[in-house]
């Protein structure tokens, strides 16, 4: 619970931290690029094209910083997000083409949606960008292919559970999971997986901003997010989001008023 605590706290910070620094070097890169934008249109068609060249490597490197300063701002997003009551099956189910697309074809993706489930008060776009972090992640840790299965629920936290976690208030919760066969991470991979730049895939593969982003998402909504991994047998990422009380029908129903109920 501590341990859980302090994750929560240290991200926190690093949220912070971040968010500040990515501000500042985004208005920086934005003189850069439009600095080099500018030389290359001054240096024209017959410039010299040594110069040309040097000018779009520069600019190159600098829209790639742009890429990551973005993803930090995500991170650290200060704007609150747009929680609207959403039904998480329909949602996974609505991923399959785009989960084809990134998963490849060594890798089996299978659903396991759950019936009746609980609709969850969150924003799903994030949720959505959440899911494909972790499915990417779950492909990248099975090279040679695998099984991924992604999975929901109807979950309820209880007190016992809440008192060995935080950051948890016990109630009920729609759960989304992401399991691979892959090759799973040792307790210290684990402790430090959602770190912003935590990464074990080396430089210029991966960012280290996947699961923080996943974790930057579940917090803000007041969520729960947990890793369940066993070296050489594979990983396990739970998700669990607040469920949505009111109506379980689609968004436009409205209640009827009372006065119109048969007496
Ligand atoms: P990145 O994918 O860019 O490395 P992430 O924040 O998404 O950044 O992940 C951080 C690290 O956590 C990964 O580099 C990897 O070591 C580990 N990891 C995440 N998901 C899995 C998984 N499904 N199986 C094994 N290791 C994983």
């Amino acid at each position: 619970a501590q341990a859980q605590l302090r994750q929560v706290q240290k991200m926190e910070s690093i949220g912070q931290l971040t968010g500040g620094i990515a501000h500042d070097f985004n208005n920086m890169l934005a003189i850069v690029i439009g600095s080099l934008d500018m030389a290359k249109r001054r240096l024209g068609e017959d410039g010299d094209p040594r110069i040309a060249r040097g000018i779009d490597n520069a600019a190159e490197g600098a829209q790639r910083a742009a890429q990551l300063t973005a993803r930090l701002l995500a991170f650290s997003r200060q704007q609150p997000l747009d929680p609207q009551p959403t039904d998480v099956n329909k949602l996974v189910g609505g991923m399959s083409e785009l989960l084809r697309r990134t998963i490849g074809e060594d890798v089996r993706v299978e659903s396991v949606l759950a019936g009746g489930l609980w609709r969850a008060s969150i924003d799903a776009n994030q949720l959505e960008s959440a899911i494909l972090n972790l499915c990417v992640n779950a492909r990248d840790a099975m090279p040679g292919g695998g099984h991924l299965t992604i999975e929901t629920g109807n979950a309820h936290l209880d007190d016992a559970y809440a008192a060995a976690h935080a950051d948890v208030s016990p109630g009920q919760y729609v759960m989304v999971s992401v399991t691979d066969t892959g090759t799973g991470m040792p307790p210290h991979v684990v402790e430090r997986a959602f770190d912003p730049f935590f990464t074990t895939k080396g430089v210029g593969k991966g960012t280290g901003l996947g699961l923080s982003q996943v974790f930057g998402f579940v917090k803000q909504s007041h969520g729960h997010v947990k890793i369940y991994s066993e070296p050489d047998e594979g990983t396990t990422i739970k998700i669990y989001l607040p469920r949505h009380y009111g109506a379980e029908l689609g968004t436009g129903y409205a209640a009827p008023a009372s006065d119109s109920l048969p007496r």
